[in-house]
């Protein structure tokens, strides 16, 4: 659709050829007291009228949040329209609590869940896993098939789980979710979107043929992004430290210097036949909600 096409059916977009069918998802965590509560709805209320595919609620280290995520997505499921997602995690429960989890989520009528091994709870380095428990993600997709039929997503990581031996026994764990019931991958966050692509075909030509959709962090505080980017393995060019360097308290540059960088990494991903995003907004609907108008996806 030519530039000028798009702008009569208002599907202005500043970058070229946007398909029609772009689909987003925005992830937040649950709040912990009162003030954040509020952050979190004004963030869903602002980011709703984009009519993501879904929204999903994080899970606290450890199960921290068990209860806290549990209200949320409640929450959101019953006081607005849009579809919640529930993530779960293995750690520190046995199959008992988690299948107790689970089985309340498919009685509030919660049909998504983001299923994950999870990280370690505070304080404990290494990963292990509880003796009654569901060990790894793909045995908790399964746990979770046998309960109801959800739609579940899945973690991807484009540099490699930090645990994992090496790249093939990665995408082989992710092959074993998919086959497992899960219908959709969602990848840990990355800055070069090229590092996102090598991963997405080399997983297709593996035979993962389910939708793997990139999952992008909006920097929104730069230290705190690096921080958790490292945590996660995930690489951090040499560009992007430079690009920041010296900003530190100016603010607004580096306020448009996150939607400039955003904004390459969409159009190059669009560029390459990528059609669904999923945001990691962190409860800050700011950046998501700019990137996504830049995306062509207007309010209702
Ligand atoms: P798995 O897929 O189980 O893999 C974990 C590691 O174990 C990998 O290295 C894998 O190769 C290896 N492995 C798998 N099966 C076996 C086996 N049978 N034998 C030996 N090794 C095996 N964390 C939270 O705590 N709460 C959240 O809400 C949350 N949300 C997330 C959302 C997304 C989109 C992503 C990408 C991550 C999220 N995480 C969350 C982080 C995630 O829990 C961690 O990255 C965790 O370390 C791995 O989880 P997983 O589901 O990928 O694990």
């Amino acid at each position: 659709m030519s530039f000028s096409d798009q702008a009569q059916k208002g599907m202005f977009s500043l970058i070229d050829n946007v398909p029609s069918d772009i689909q987003v998802s925005f992830e937040f965590f649950p709040p912990k007291n009162e003030k954040m509560n509020e952050k979190l709805w004004f963030a869903l209320q602002k980011l709703a009228p984009l009519s993501p595919r879904f929204v999903s609620v994080t899970y606290g280290a450890g199960g921290s949040t068990r209860q806290l995520t549990h209200e949320t997505v409640v929450r959101i499921q019953k006081e607005t329209n849009l579809t919640a997602a529930a993530h779960l995690t293995c750690v520190s429960a046995s199959k008992d609590e988690v299948d107790e989890v689970a089985r309340s989520y498919w009685d509030a009528g919660i049909r998504h869940i983001v299923a994950l091994r999870g990280d370690p709870p505070k304080g404990k380095k290494s990963y292990l896993p509880h003796p009654n428990g569901y060990s790894y993600a793909s045995d908790l997709v399964a746990g979770l098939k046998k309960i109801g039929d959800f739609e579940i997503s899945v973690a991807a990581y484009p540099e490699k789980h930090i645990e994992a031996l090496n790249e093939e026994d990665d995408l082989e764990n992710l092959k074993r979710k998919i086959d497992n019931g899960a219908s959709r991958a969602i990848t840990q966050l990355f800055f070069d979107p090229d590092v996102y692509l090598k991963f997405r075909d080399k997983a297709q030509k593996s035979g993962i043929d389910v939708p793997i959709v990139p999952g992008l962090m909006p920097i929104t505080n730069f230290d705190q992004n690096i921080k958790f980017a490292k945590a996660c393995g995930t690489s951090i060019p040499r560009w992007l430290l430079n690009l920041f360097n010296g900003l530190e308290s100016d603010m607004e540059t580096k306020k448009l210097l996150s939607i400039s960088i955003a904004v390459e990494q969409v159009k190059h991903l669009i560029k390459n036949g990528v059609n669904e995003f999923h945001f990691y907004t962190l409860n800050r609907p700011d950046l998501t909600f700019t990137i996504c108008r830049l995306l062509g996806i207007k309010s209702d």
